[in-house]
């Protein structure tokens, strides 16, 4: 499948934007048409951040050229653009995660900001004898926040192990899962192999146990739609940086009771209804959990970023996604010595490799002299690396505008690299 075949189901909504029935959205994103080591860029590290729109730049220099200030306290005119413009950002993320109500959506610098936040307001109604599961294939976001938690507390971290595969062994889910198990905590899919994992399943059987479920969603948001309800979670975490908004902004959905019931985490401004020296009445949801200057820009950043999402024909990008992941994988496979780590039967976006020639970081430099970005090592996951038997990957990581040349570029990057090694 190539781009010029397809034509989107539905037409581009910013006259100018795209090529008119075409599914190639790479000419709203500005940085693609750049040269990295007098190369053309192929850009295959959408896994660790993916690149910004025109529109979601326009709208960040657009706060801060017509309406900077500070939200919810002056009494001025721009002050109240400034606070429409947050407020309506966070009615975006409301709708684009399927959120019953705005004072459930949090804004966070991130997903790794979302975890600890929840981790750390646990900390008095958990204790020995209480359980956190986890499984190995988590990113170090959502291990290292449950590891402190439980020194603080006496609870124990409890992993899930993961099959050769690269999924969840269910069986020993299960096993793993019981009425000790306070919260599950588990990737929506995995950013080092592309796993999707049947979350669904997963969130049903811990509330059968009673546990709190937080969804770990950076990777899943931008190509799978979200419905935090239809999913019954009850967290859910992402990064605006890896769905073309800023970085240093995302967002913790939390269910509107529960958030209520915790005891709020930062102190300081926003967060408080009324201070004395003696004692401070927090303020309501979501400001609680709001404590000082919000990254306002980068809010208004994330709400562009949902309205551009949702201006493309979303279904038919990922399916063109989708098709360019299968290719990479199975020209790849046919290389003399690479092996594909993981398998899962559900992938997503992500490809990781090994050349049994050479070290992944050498591929990686390799790559890099071709102006191909992938991203080698770890990838913030070291149990499932030591699970594996690996130190590391080369992961190849595509978004809704790669092409079918970036894939014939990373594998013959690949295979000229080979040559070297
Ligand atoms: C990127 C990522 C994180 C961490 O997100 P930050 O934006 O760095 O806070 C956590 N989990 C997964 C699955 C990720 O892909």
């Amino acid at each position: 499948m190539t781009a010029s075949s397809v034509t989107a189901g539905t037409p581009a909504t910013r006259p100018g934007s795209h090529h008119a029935g075409q599914l190639d959205i790479s000419g709203d994103f500005p940085i693609l048409d750049r040269l990295v080591n007098g190369q053309p860029l192929a850009y295959l590290d959408n896994a660790a951040t993916t690149q910004k729109p025109r529109q979601v730049l326009e709208a960040v220099r657009g706060y801060y050229e017509g309406f900077n200030s500070n939200v919810h306290r002056a009494a001025h005119a721009m002050a109240d653009e400034a606070t429409a413009a947050f407020e309506g950002a966070r009615e975006k993320v409301r709708a684009f995660v399927g959120a019953a109500d705005s004072r459930e959506i949090i804004f966070t610098r991130g997903t790794t900001e979302a975890i600890n936040l929840v981790a750390h307001c646990m900390t008095e109604s958990i204790g020995p004898g209480d359980e956190i599961l986890i499984t190995e294939m988590e990113h170090h976001s959502n291990i290292v926040p449950w590891q402190m938690l439980c020194r603080r507390t006496g609870a124990e971290l409890v992993a899930c192990r993961v099959t050769h595969a690269g999924e969840i062994d269910l069986e020993d889910f299960y096993a793993k899962l019981g009425p000790r198990t306070r919260l599950l905590a588990v990737a929506h899919v995995s950013n080092a192999l592309g796993t999707v994992n049947p979350v669904g399943d997963l969130i049903r059987a811990a509330r059968g146990f009673g546990a709190r479920v937080l969804i770990d969603g950076p990777q899943a948001v931008l190509h799978i739609p979200v419905d935090v309800r239809q999913l019954g979670c009850d967290f859910y975490a992402f990064s605006g940086h890896k769905m073309f908004g800023p970085t240093g902004i995302g967002a913790l959905y939390g269910r509107a009771e529960l958030l209520d019931a915790l005891p709020p985490w930062q102190g300081g401004g926003e967060m408080i209804e009324r201070v004395t020296i003696e004692r401070t009445e927090y303020n309501q949801l979501p400001y609680k959990f709001e404590a000082g200057t919000p990254n306002i820009a980068g809010a208004v950043g994330l709400g562009a970023a949902i309205d551009y999402l949702g201006s493309l024909p979303r279904a038919e990008l990922l399916a063109r996604e989708e098709a360019l992941v299968e290719t990479a994988v199975n020209r790849l496979k046919q290389l003399p010595g690479v092996k594909i780590v993981g398998e899962p039967a559900q992938r997503l976006s992500v490809v990781s490799f090994l050349v049994e020639t050479g070290h992944p970081h050498d591929f990686g430099t390799l790559l890099d002299q071709q102006g191909i970005a992938v991203r080698t090592g770890h990838h913030c996951a070291m149990p499932l690396m030591d699970r594996l038997g690996i130190p590391g990957t080369i992961r190849a990581s595509f978004s809704l505008y790669n092409s079918p040349s970036d894939v014939r570029r990373l594998i013959a990057g690949v295979e000229k690299a080979m040559d070297f090694i």
